[in-house]
């Protein structure tokens, strides 16, 4: 079968590899139909992802089609559509014991750490796929797991009806985040360099956007709360200075979601987060997040149709990588499909 491979930084191609098969009786094998190409796939490609290890089948945003199911598979059967979780864990440390198994101590993480999902052909645990109930269309089967990280950074920040978010950055993460709050009944502030990503935001849902380059955040802030202060934030821009940022901007006793994973330090005192008694909270991959993302998908109180805006054959791999870097700001989500 076809498999994207990245054999080491600034490489990538299409090879030959074994077809895999089910191995046990809790395994499924889907035949992928798309597969969304990722910032972090980017990272592994110019080897700035210090997570990944080469060589490396990449992709882990992906779902496909049922070909075969093992003996003891009861959850989905073939031609069921899919999209499969790439998170694994060992299940026995404590993360996964209280139930956070997407930051196991032996976390794993397909197309990061073990091979993924831009490839013809998938075998994976019957735990890590999650069907879809209605039809939908199969280059857009994966989309569902962008959705999960703003599922997670959801439920981590504790967004629910009424309340006022401001998420930093308008992007596919930032963006899925989101459309996840607006569907949990929160009023949603984005902000961005970019006009036209701002553009998109409205469209896609956002009630209010400001140009940071432009625009008095602090300004906007004050009229979106009427005073108040932002009591959510979620920091997608992931700089040591947007952190800072964010924790300054918080109210008092407000939240703060962080997603980075850069190791450089951002200056923030203890004063900073006693005073408000703020909530600072990781957020990483999704815990058990894929089927709230198929539900709300299927009643349609999540929109992809303008999160894909790029697609593209498995075979205009590198085509599609080259348009990613030449012209980030117009690419939100490109998808390959096999
Ligand atoms: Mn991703
Ligand atoms: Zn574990």
């Amino acid at each position: 079968m076809k498999a994207i491979k990245v054999p080491k930084p600034f490489e990538i191609v299409i090879e030959d590899v074994e077809e895999p098969e089910i191995m046990s009786e809790t395994d499924v094998k889907i035949k992928v139909t798309s597969a969304g190409i990722c910032g972090s796939d980017i990272g592994i490609w110019n080897g700035t992802n210090s997570l990944a290890t080469y060589p490396r089948l990449i992709g882990h945003e992906f779902g496909g089609i049922v070909t075969a199911t093992g003996n003891s598979v009861s959850k989905v059967k073939i031609g069921d559509k899919v999209a499969v979780d790439p998170v694994m864990s060992c299940g026995h440390c404590y993360a996964c014991r209280i139930g956070r198994h997407n930051v196991c101590r032996d976390l794993e993480v397909m197309g990061v750490h073990r091979d993924g999902g831009m490839c013809e052909y998938v075998c994976v645990h019957e735990k890590n796929v999650h069907k879809f109930n209605k039809d939908f269309p199969e280059n857009m089967l994966s989309v569902v797991e962008p959705f999960t990280i703003g599922v997670e950074v959801n439920r981590r920040g504790a967004i629910k009806k009424g309340d006022k978010v401001l998420i930093m950055g308008s992007g596919p993460i930032g963006i899925a985040i989101m459309q996840v709050a607006k569907k949990n009944g929160a009023e949603v502030m984005m902000t961005d360099l970019v006009e036209s990503r701002l553009e998109k935001a409205r469209q896609m849902g956002a009630d209010r956007t400001v140009l940071v380059s432009e625009q008095d955040l602090d300004e906007m802030i004050s009229d979106f709360t009427e005073g108040e202060g932002i009591p959510v934030i979620a920091d997608t821009v992931c700089t040591p200075a947007s952190f800072e940022q964010a924790v300054k901007l918080a109210c008092p006793a407000g939240r703060v979601i962080v997603l980075g994973l850069k190791d450089q330090p951002s200056s923030i005192t203890m004063a900073d987060i006693t005073k408000k008694e703020l909530t600072i909270v990781g957020s990483r991959l999704n815990c058990d997040c894929f089927d709230e993302v198929i539900e709300g998908l299927e009643k349609g109180q999540l929109h992809p149709e303008k999160f894909v805006t790029h697609i593209f054959k498995y075979d205009e791999i590198q085509k599609a990588f080259d348009t990613i870097r030449e012209h980030p700001q117009d690419v939100m989500k490109a998808v390959i499909t096999f």
